[in-house]
């Protein structure tokens, strides 16, 4: 399945931690790109620092119209999944949102504009409890993809020059390209 994260509502004097955010659990966690909506080059550098160091190919679009994306994304037949408080229960929209081949996630920073309520495929609430974009972000895809995504095999399609091996204690970390690998303690 290939999914896609939307992001509405970035101010760029307060959500540039947050927005990052959203992009680390949107590499991390399975989905191939982060649109958002507004402009932000630290955001972008930071996301595209972290794709070339750890692999992969997540790209971060700028400057995006989110109802063409939303439309455009639509018509080249993928579901578009809006995250809200106010939304149906995850489990119960699930099984019909994993059908879909292609699945946009859209997230908010303060208030959405109404009309995404309508053009959404689905409002989907993680809980109907006000929370974190970040926090609904990483569990919708953890659910979507059954935990797959922490695991080794989804995990090894991003080859980087860095990559943590699994320790029960302390810290291993081979470094590709200079043969070098460090370790230690946290
Ligand atoms: N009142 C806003 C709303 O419409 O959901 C809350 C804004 S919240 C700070 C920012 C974003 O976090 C929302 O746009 C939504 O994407 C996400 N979010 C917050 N709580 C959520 C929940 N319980 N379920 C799903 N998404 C949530």
């Amino acid at each position: 399945m290939r999914v896609v994260v939307l992001r509405l509502g970035h101010r760029p004097e307060r959500d540039k931690r947050i927005t990052t955010h959203i992009g680390l659990v949107s590499r991390a966690f399975g989905a191939e790109e982060m649109l958002l909506v507004g402009r932000d080059p630290a955001v972008k550098a930071s996301l595209d620092d972290v794709a070339d160091r750890w692999g992969g190919d997540f790209r971060v679009v700028e400057s995006v119209r989110w109802k063409d994306e939303v439309r455009d994304f639509r018509e080249a037949g993928g579901r578009v999944v809006h995250l809200t408080m106010y939304g149906s229960r995850l489990g119960d929209v699930l099984d019909e949102v994993r059908r879909s081949p292609q699945v946009m996630v859209v997230v908010g920073a303060e208030k959405v504009p109404s009309q995404l309520y309508g053009l959404a495929d689905w409002n989907v609430a993680v809980g109907n409890q006000p929370h974190s974009e970040v926090a609904a972000l990483a569990i919708f895809l953890d659910r979507l993809w059954n935990g797959a995504e922490l695991e080794e095999g989804f995990e090894s399609r991003f080859p980087g020059q860095i990559r943590v091996v699994p320790t029960a204690r302390g810290k291993l970390v081979l470094q590709h390209g200079d043969g070098s690998s460090g370790g230690g303690g946290p």
